[in-house]
């Protein structure tokens, strides 16, 4: 591989940042579309997160990704943060426009609604109460997307009930908080259900949830994507309910920093769904 002062240059500011999949994300896109681009897997501790923005947007780069620990520091480091990202609470896309300045950017709501689009199109939330579990930086971006949707009712229940809370009165509209101890009964009319806990992510405990109270049409999305198949997803399959996992989410919301940093609209397809899925180490 020859890289030349014309390749196009992004990646993703992480710390670890072994486990990350969007170098695979980013990497097959570029290879797919003949791009001459690099995405590179950036290891930078929190202290040094300031100074490697700006080391990168000084040195060329078109932009990148931010993720764990470093999406509510990038807030405070980038010279705009978008009306989205700022309800959210969080970045996790930086665009390098053409005065150096920085945008933030939070693809999550996006990428979201886009999964949950493809992979059921029946779903229509404006006509029915939503559920989401967790109220952390997922569940934000989850609640907002929701809120865009137009969705009727959205039922939050976490297991710190002070975090819900404060989700709610930040992002106002039709939220309502339920007891994380309800979360069976928070399913009875429910469209849809979102596991947006590290509940059933590997090594961690399971999310355990009977989904009989759910109607046979609901939808469960996972945003949990290692493993791929949860066992919230695989119950839900045992209901008959659709599945939807958390990988297509992690997938769609790329789309937003690829196009902004290579130029070009790309497609989520099974084939990079499955050279992605061959880095999971899952
Ligand atoms: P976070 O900010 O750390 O929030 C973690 C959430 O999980 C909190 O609501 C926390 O509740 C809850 N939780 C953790 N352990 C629990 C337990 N033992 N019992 C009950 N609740 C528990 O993390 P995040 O960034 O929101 O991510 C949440 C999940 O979404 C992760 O699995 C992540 O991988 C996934 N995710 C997926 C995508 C995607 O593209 N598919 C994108 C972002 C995140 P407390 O408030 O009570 O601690």
């Amino acid at each position: 591989m020859i890289v030349a002062a014309t390749t196009k240059l992004a990646g993703v500011l992480a710390w670890p940042v072994s486990h990350s999949l969007s170098p695979r994300v980013h990497g097959y896109w570029l290879e797919a579309n003949g791009i001459d681009g690099l995405y590179l897997p950036l290891a930078v501790r929190p202290e040094h997160f300031a100074t490697a923005v700006r080391m990168l947007a000084a040195v060329g780069f078109r932009g990148f990704n931010v993720t764990l620990p470093h999406k509510e520091a990038a807030l405070a480091v980038v010279d705009e943060v978008s009306a989205l990202a700022r309800r959210i609470g969080a970045v996790n896309t930086v665009i390098v426009r053409a005065d150096g300045s920085l945008l933030g950017e939070n693809s999550d709501a996006f990428g979201f609604t886009e999964n949950l689009k493809a992979a059921a199109p029946g779903l229509r939330v404006e006509d029915g109460p939503a559920v989401v579990l967790g109220a952390g930086g997922a569940a934000r971006a989850v609640v907002a997307a929701l809120q865009d949707l137009r969705a009727l009712e959205i039922r939050i229940l976490n297991r710190t009930r002070v975090r819900a809370e404060n989700l709610a009165r930040a992002l106002g509209g039709a939220v309502k908080v339920w007891p994380w101890a309800g979360r069976e009964r928070a399913l009875e009319g429910a469209h849809l259900l979102v596991n947006a806990t590290s509940l059933g992510l590997a090594g961690a405990e399971a999310l355990e949830l009977s989904l009989e109270n759910l109607p046979a049409s609901a939808v469960v999305n996972d945003l949990v994507y290692a493993p791929l198949e949860t066992p919230l997803l695989a119950g839900a399959r045992r209901r008959g309910l659709v599945a939807v996992d958390g990988l297509g989410m992690l997938l769609h919301q790329a789309r937003l920093g690829f196009a902004a940093w290579y130029g070009i609209e790309p497609q989520v397809t099974d084939a990079q769904r499955a050279f992605v899925l061959a880095g999971s180490p899952c």
